[in-house]
């Protein structure tokens, strides 16, 4: 799951907010694409939405409390041993400032209802009950984005991941099965077109990438070509079809090969991947 999010992350980066034309020429899955603007991301790096997502399996792999404090904890640590591009301008520099845990939650503003508690969700999900996966994801989501938004959309990402793991239903049905979950009907309708920054939009487009089925290339190929935020898509999608036995585990060897294999990379992903459960 986390290597494969990791590739749908670094993939949707070469792609996140660009041009539709070089959306549709690029999108072919043949390799990484370097981002017309954001020269500073080198192809198959991946982004927040990955270092985040790894610090709480990080965490829930580690047996210690999840509670506000550790959840902040690993954040602050994965940041700064491994600094890198892609999270909000803001954010990066407010966690470039705190040191600990402690002081994260201490300075924090947790007013966000974009799809930073989403992209990180996929850890939770894997938990053996849906109320344990609520849990876990309540305490990670408002860590940051304490909204109804923010904390839904956290919660449809883990369910989704939940859904596709423990084989609940068709993939087809993922986004119905999380309305009645959830008690709203938003994550059942499809979504169309340009992603924005909110969590709901993120989270609505890649249950509908999911949903259609397939195979993880073509999910991939799908989430990129909503346009807008989707490397955030691509890596809630691809954490929960990873997962699918309905889904084909296809994505290309040029991906696999080409994300990077630093300390924290594929290799460091690949080995928490068979101990977290
Ligand atoms: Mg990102």
């Amino acid at each position: 799951m986390l290597v494969e999010l990791a590739i749908g992350d670094a993939y949707g980066a070469g792609f996140e907010y660009a041009d539709p034309a070089f959306v549709t020429r690029h999108n072919t899955l043949e390799g990484y694409v370097r981002h017309p603007r954001h020269h500073g991301i080198r192809p198959g790096s991946y982004t927040d939405d990955t270092q985040m997502t790894l610090a709480l399996a990080e965490l829930r792999v580690s047996g210690a409390e999840w509670t506000p404090e550790s959840v902040a904890s690993a954040f602050v640590t994965a940041f700064h041993r491994d600094p890198r591009e892609g999270y909000a301008r803001g954010f990066q520099a407010f966690l470039g400032s705190v040191r600990t845990g402690a002081e994260f939650l201490a300075r924090i503003r947790p007013d966000s209802d974009k799809s930073g508690a989403a992209m990180r969700a996929s850890p939770a999900g894997l938990l053996p009950t849906a109320d344990e996966v609520l849990h876990h994801t309540d305490v990670q989501a408002r860590v940051t984005h304490d909204t109804p938004d923010g904390v839904a959309s956290a919660r449809a990402a883990a369910l989704a991941v939940h859904y596709c793991h423990h084989g609940l239903g068709p993939v087809a049905e993922v986004g119905s099965w999380i309305a009645d979950r959830l008690g709203s009907g938003v994550w059942a309708r499809p979504w169309r077109g340009k992603v924005g920054s909110k969590g709901v939009m993120s989270v609505r487009a890649a249950l509908t990438a999911v949903a259609a089925g397939g195979s993880l290339s073509s999910v991939l190929r799908a989430c990129v070509a909503f346009t807008g935020d989707v490397d955030t898509v691509a890596t809630v999608a691809l954490a929960a079809a990873s997962r699918s036995a309905e889904i084909r585990a296809d994505l290309p060897p040029a991906l696999v090969d080409g994300l990077e294999n630093g300390p924290f990379g594929r290799d460091h992903l690949a080995r928490l991947d068979t101990v977290l459960r």
